[in-house]
């Protein structure tokens, strides 16, 4: 028998109607003769009310208690859809990730997973139940309740497929597959069929919000093929697994976009190297992702985080001087960068300078990485220069074509 895994992200579950619609469809994949295992997020925007809560007690509330509380949002979304499939007819179970094994380690509010206990899973699949896991959440070493970074179920799906050694992981989501580029701001953006796990993870690490990056890692490491899926509409969306996406003739894979980046300048460095080194060290500690560039011009090193991480960086920066070695940092909010996926970097950083001047683009940065080349810029300019670059690398309904 098959296992199944299936997750279904806050859209598909923002009503009590929708979460009895998901509830239909996961039947019929039980019905089909599967061991399923669903994994969801919270409802709607649950988490984004949960966190607005918080803010308005404190500018900076403790992580252990907000780990506490946005785990609320899942549990509440396990509870009505396993009641929703036994109102179907099913037999079902809701357990959080404690319940469910997942152990992570003691990051708050950006855990990531060291390992899955599964018996209490695969002793329920064994009764023919269906199991309904709360995404985004785990257990620590010290019995707390830790969450696993924004769009984090993604992770929970992908991990439990590959400790229950899945077929297939399902993430159900609100658009029908992956995107050139975000549909929502470029009307001519084409699905991408297939993706290779390499450039899904360019993608999503670039700021494609479609799938959460360490989710993709696992699916990698574990050969487990994704499919992305509109919980609303029929369609095989996207398919990611270790083949290309097999465009050939288009050196471009996508544009990907962080609309919230905050840019850090630390000056007066006298050992850039080691500076760097330290800093990636003291990031990663935290799992928290920046693009680091190296001004060696002026002895500086760039920054570009995510605005939410701002204030934890800047922590870190504040408390590792002295090891880092600079003297002076400064910071500009109100930025958003703008990253094109590809291969032959290179051409692609000369095209991309050539669209921009052509369009009299007031650029802040442009660098180039092993997997991307990326643009800084005003936030209020990001919009149009995603258009720009989507146009200009040839992407406007291109696949289609080359469907046809
Ligand atoms: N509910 C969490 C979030 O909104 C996790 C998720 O949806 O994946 O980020
Ligand atoms: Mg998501």
């Amino acid at each position: 028998m098959s296992t199944i895994v299936q997750k279904f992200g806050g859209t598909s579950v923002g009503s009590v109607d929708q979460i009895k619609l998901m509830a239909n469809r996961i039947l019929q994949e039980k019905n089909k003769g599967h061991d399923v295992v669903v994994v969801v997020s919270a409802m709607g925007k649950t988490t984004d009310t949960l966190l607005q809560l918080a803010g308005e007690i404190s500018s900076n509330p403790c992580n252990r208690e907000l780990d506490m509380l946005l785990s609320t949002g899942e549990q509440v979304t396990i509870s009505l859809l396993a009641m929703a499939l036994k109102q179907q007819g099913a037999e079902s179970i809701s357990l959080t990730g404690r319940q469910a094994g997942i152990h992570t380690d003691t990051v708050m509010g950006n855990a990531q997973i060291v390992f899955i206990d599964t018996e209490r899973i695969r002793s329920e699949l064994e009764k023919q139940k269906i199991v309904v896991v709360a995404g985004f959440q785990g257990v620590n070493e010290n019995g707390d309740i830790s969450t696993l970074g924004r769009g984090g179920s993604d992770t929970t799906a992908a991990a439990l497929a590959a400790y229950l050694n899945a077929d297939r992981c399902d993430i159900f989501t609100d658009v029908d597959g992956v995107y050139t580029t975000d549909p929502g701001i470029v009307g001519s953006a084409v699905k991408i069929p297939s993706l290779s796990y390499e450039e899904m993870l360019s993608l999503a690490a670039m700021g494609a919000g479609v799938l959460h990056p360490r989710a993709i890692r696992y699916a990698e490491r574990h050969q487990i093929p994704i499919a992305v899926k509109s919980s609303a509409r029929p369609g095989s969306g996207t398919m990611i697994t270790n083949k290309m996406s097999g465009e050939k003739s288009l050196p471009v894979t996508g544009i990907a976009f962080e609309e919230k980046v905050s840019r850090l300048i630390l000056s007066g460095l006298s050992k850039m190297e080691a500076s760097r080194k330290q800093i990636i060290s003291s990031l990663s500690a935290l799992h928290i992702q920046a693009d680091i560039y190296l001004q060696l011009y002026d002895q500086s090193i760039i920054l570009l985080v995510k605005e939410s991480d701002t204030q934890n960086v800047l922590c870190l920066l504040n408390k590792e001087k002295e090891k880092i070695g600079y003297t002076a940092l400064q910071q500009k909010n109100g930025l958003s960068k703008v990253s094109v996926i590809g291969s032959g970097l290179s051409e692609i950083k000369a095209e991309m300078c050539r669209i921009f001047i052509h369009n009299k683009n007031k650029v802040k940065l442009i660098g180039e990485s092993s997997i991307c080349v990326t643009a800084l810029l005003d936030r209020s300019e990001l919009h149009t220069a995603v258009r720009q670059l989507h146009t200009g690398f040839g992407l406007d309904f291109t696949l289609e074509k080359a469907v046809v």
